[in-house]
């Protein structure tokens, strides 16, 4: 058959039924870790006003300025698909007043995500994320908690070779200082930077650290260092967290280049990267194929007013499903989907027994016996060759004859052997033999 023409759009895909276990587990392993800390699911709208974004995530951030999706409402309203989970879980926290209730507030969420970004390995324009926040606790073991449960979930989904990578860039204080002795220092030197470098020069300076650019990262491993100009608060700060890290033996790297694409982030950010997937050969590493980090995060202790609220400290991150699903392909860990084993074929033969039947099989799914069938079959020969497929302990058989009697035959597939059942008794019946 030719390729259809209706694709799905670029840098969106349809999530098979063979990529489900996978998904399944990730949002599973979520939940429990997410039972066990004690934090709460929230689900925000995937349409937020763009207002949302462009005030919390940062006029100047690739997000805001080149990948939102938006649009303006019939209504006028002017709308973006939500492109981070953040911002609107501070939204939703305002909006509900959840800064009255006993702090710190602990929410998580799990959904779809839009950017628009050029398609490549690892990444896409529709990408699930699943995301942990906690409101309104300034002390530094809420950033180890928050880097803590990412770990497990990456753990718990059998990854092996991880490491966090870590940064603190400062508060408002020390970072206005450092953007300074950083704005200096790329001035001199601004020729020899990339275009995007320059633009960010005047826009967002901190950006220039994560370039990419060979040219550009020879000049960056030269620049100052926030780390060495943080303030005292931020200083002592990241060190409770290093110390914490160390102390819970988190394997884990300093970056002093990590600044992560988000205006809203305050003192720590993190990232966690594969390893092995960070092995991977020049070629591949060359072509931009996935950039490893899996998931990102830090503290974001002025989001909340600068989206209308009271000075509230917060910490959290995000994780990518899309890659980790790639991730665990790469390395074959396989999940099995749980799919309910069936030990009983019903199968039919004959208008009426097949209206029986219909009924019947409701019967057993009230009963919770699962109950495989075939009723688009009219063969006796084909449904059996099914139940024999399937494997099931016994096959039921409503025929003509049965039908009009109120019966049911029943077929135990291991010994070949037959008897007749009535109609009414089966489900009880079935239970019995399963019972024993
Ligand atoms: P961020 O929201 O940019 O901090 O990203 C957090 C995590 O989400 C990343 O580490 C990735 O795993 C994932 N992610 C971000 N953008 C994309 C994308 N375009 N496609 C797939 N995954 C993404």
């Amino acid at each position: 058959m030719k390729k259809p023409k209706l694709r799905s759009p670029s840098g969106m895909h349809d999530i098979l039924p063979e990529d489900q276990p996978h998904f399944q587990k990730i949002e599973k392993t979520c939940e429990s870790i997410a039972g066990f800390y004690n934090f709460q699911k929230i689900e925000t709208p995937i349409l937020e006003e763009a207002e949302l974004f462009s005030k919390g995530v940062g006029v100047s951030t690739d997000i805001v300025e080149k990948q939102m999706y938006t649009f303006r409402t019939k209504g006028g309203d002017f709308l973006a698909l939500r492109p981070e989970g953040t911002a609107p879980v501070v939204r939703a926290y305002l909006e509900h007043g959840m800064y009255n209730l006993p702090q710190p507030v602990k929410l998580w969420y799990f959904g779809p995500f839009f950017r628009y970004e050029r398609p490549q390995a690892g990444r896409f324009r529709q990408f699930w994320q699943f995301g942990f926040e906690i409101f309104g606790e300034q002390s530094s073991v809420i950033d180890i908690q928050i880097i803590q449960i990412f770990y497990n979930i990456l753990k718990e989904l059998k990854f092996k070779d991880l490491i966090i990578e870590i940064n603190s860039i400062g508060d408002r204080q020390c970072r206005a200082y450092y953007k300074k002795l950083l704005v200096s220092y790329f001035r001199s030197r601004e020729s020899s930077l990339c275009l995007d470098c320059r633009r960010r020069l005047r826009e967002n300076p901190l950006r220039i650290l994560d370039c990419k650019e060979e040219k550009c990262r020879r000049i960056i491993s030269q620049a100052p260092q926030i780390i060495d100009h943080l303030c005292e608060e931020c200083n002592s700060h990241f060190k409770e967290v290093l110390e914490f890290l160390d102390e819970l033996e988190l394997p884990y790297r300093l970056n002093p280049y990590l600044v992560r694409g988000l205006d809203y982030y305050t003192k720590t950010v993190f990232e966690i990267f594969d390893q092995s997937l960070a092995l991977q050969s020049p070629e591949e590493k060359e072509q931009g194929q996935i950039s490893p980090a899996l998931v990102g995060g830090g503290r974001f202790d002025l989001l909340v007013k600068l989206l209308g609220g009271r000075d509230t400290p917060a910490c959290g991150g995000a994780g990518g499903v899309d890659r980790i699903v790639q991730s665990m392909k790469a390395r074959s860990i396989k999940f099995t989907a749980k799919v309910p084993t069936h030990l009983i074929f019903l199968a039919q033969l004959g208008a009426l027994s097949k209206k029986k039947s219909l009924t019947l099989f409701e019967k057993f799914r009230k009963a919770g016996l699962p109950i495989a069938e075939s009723f688009g079959k009219d063969s006796l020969k084909t449904q059996l060759g099914r139940a024999d497929k399937i494997g099931v302990r016994y096959c039921l058989i409503l025929g003509q004859r049965e039908a009009l009697e109120g019966t049911v035959i029943v077929r135990d597939m291991k010994t070949g052997k037959q008897e007749t059942v009535k109609i009414e008794k089966i489900v009880e019946e079935m239970k019995k033999r399963f019972r024993k």
